[in-house]
């Protein structure tokens, strides 16, 4: 997005990637077609230590904008939900997109290229395993540290650290979470279940589906709650956001039913949670021999099960980085370092990051095109 912005105002741009092949995450993105923007996207959508940082690239930059460039491209997409648009066919698409318009600028590809050392005099001499290049202008576009496998580095911060940018703690995000040992012992057989709920982490709320996995949870709103999640928190899962539980137990209960508590369950949530949770926290016996008291506290327990996760599930499957380069030492217009003219930071790398949904790709293309007004 910048190289090819950059070309279009007539700068000679080479950009250098020690991958072979363009564009890997973006092949990779929302199971293959990705998710390349939310029509919703806004300043509310990300974390960042400066939250009004990303107003000026957003702004510059709309969901809008890019939906035109895929529409010219005449790369088909639908909304799949919440504002998210995909590739009805590929996420090639997007990557043949933005190559095509780098060779129309004339933006050069260098692949499979080693940066080796990067000095800076009057310009940028960076040093690579395949030639040396100088430069008025480096952009660094190196993302974040989610999945190693596809190329991620730690590149773009250690730039940022050799020219006095301070970074703020990475850590992965957009991820699932872990179980402490007791809960996976007591929930670890219920891999598999899913239920439509609302998670809470840290005052903010998302209402999709949450995923029990072999290690704990994952699932849309666990992934969400994550870029919210730090070491310690709890969060607060409501597994039946549609229903005043007690109200619903209570009544049945004076209604005279005789089911027992775990089949009563098994109408609103899936029958193996409802067995797992009555046998852990509530003995399943008819509902009319529950007290009232113990049937509010279990339905309480299922309005705000509270979770404390151990952890993530790391970098390898985390699909973003939360952190990175500090916004202090940016300039919000044009992303380049405060202290080090003509040296930038966009995308991922940089201390800003999506919810997901669309929200990562419309900040790289966003934090792109801004720096490209100004290299
Ligand atoms: C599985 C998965 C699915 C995702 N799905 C979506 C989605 O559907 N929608 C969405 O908005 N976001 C999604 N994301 C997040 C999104 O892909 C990233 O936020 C986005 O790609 C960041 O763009 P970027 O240009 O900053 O970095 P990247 O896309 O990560 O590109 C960085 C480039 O720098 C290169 N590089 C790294 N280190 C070096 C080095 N040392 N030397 C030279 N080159 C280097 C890499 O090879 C890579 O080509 C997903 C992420 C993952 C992991």
């Amino acid at each position: 997005m910048c190289a090819f912005n950059a070309g279009r105002r007539r700068r000679s741009v080479v950009l250098l990637d020690h991958n072979v092949k363009v564009g890997r995450k973006i092949l990779i993105s929302g199971g293959g077609r990705c998710n390349f923007t939310n029509i919703n996207a806004g300043p509310s959508n990300y974390v960042s230590a400066n939250p009004h940082f990303c107003k000026s690239a957003l702004a510059g930059y709309t969901p809008d904008d890019f939906i035109a460039l895929v529409e010219r491209h005449r790369i088909r997409f639908h909304e799949k939900k919440l504002g998210q648009l995909f590739c009805n066919e590929s996420s090639q698409h997007i990557v043949n997109m933005l190559v095509s318009e780098c060779e129309q600028s004339g933006a050069a590809f260098r692949l499979g290229c080693r940066v080796l050392k990067i000095e800076k005099g009057d310009s940028f001499h960076i040093a690579t395993d395949n030639g040396d290049y100088r430069c008025r202008s480096l952009v660094i576009a190196t993302g974040g540290l989610s999945i190693p496998s596809i190329g991620a580095s730690g590149f773009g911060y250690r730039v940022a650290e050799q020219f006095g940018l301070s970074i703020v703690k990475t850590s992965p995000a957009l991820v699932g979470l872990n179980f402490g040992e007791k809960e996976l012992k007591e929930l670890a057989e219920l891999a598999g279940v899913s239920i439509d709920s609302q998670v809470t982490c840290q005052g903010v709320s998302f209402r999709e589906n949450i995923l029990f996995t072999h290690t704990g949870l994952s699932g849309p709103a666990i992934l969400q709650a994550s870029l919210y999640w730090s070491a310690g928190n709890s969060i607060s899962i409501n597994l039946v956001p549609e229903q005043d539980l007690t109200e619903w137990l209570l009544r049945k209960k004076r209604d005279g039913a005789c089911a027992e508590l775990k089949v009563l369950v098994a109408d609103l949530l899936p029958k193996r949670f409802s067995d797992s949770f009555c046998r852990l926290y509530l003995p399943s016996r008819p509902v009319s021999e529950i007290a009232d008291k113990a049937l509010m506290e279990f339905a309480g327990r299922i309005r705000d099960w509270q979770v404390k996760p151990a952890g993530t599930a790391g970098y390898g499957k985390a699909e973003v980085t939360r952190g990175g380069v500090a916004t202090d030492d940016l300039v919000a217009r044009s992303l380049e370092a405060r202290k080090v003219p003509g040296l930038y930071f966009i995308g991922e790398v940089v201390d800003v990051t999506g919810q997901l949904g669309g929200y990562n790709f419309q900040w790289a293309w966003a934090s792109g095109f801004a720096a490209a007004q100004y290299v």
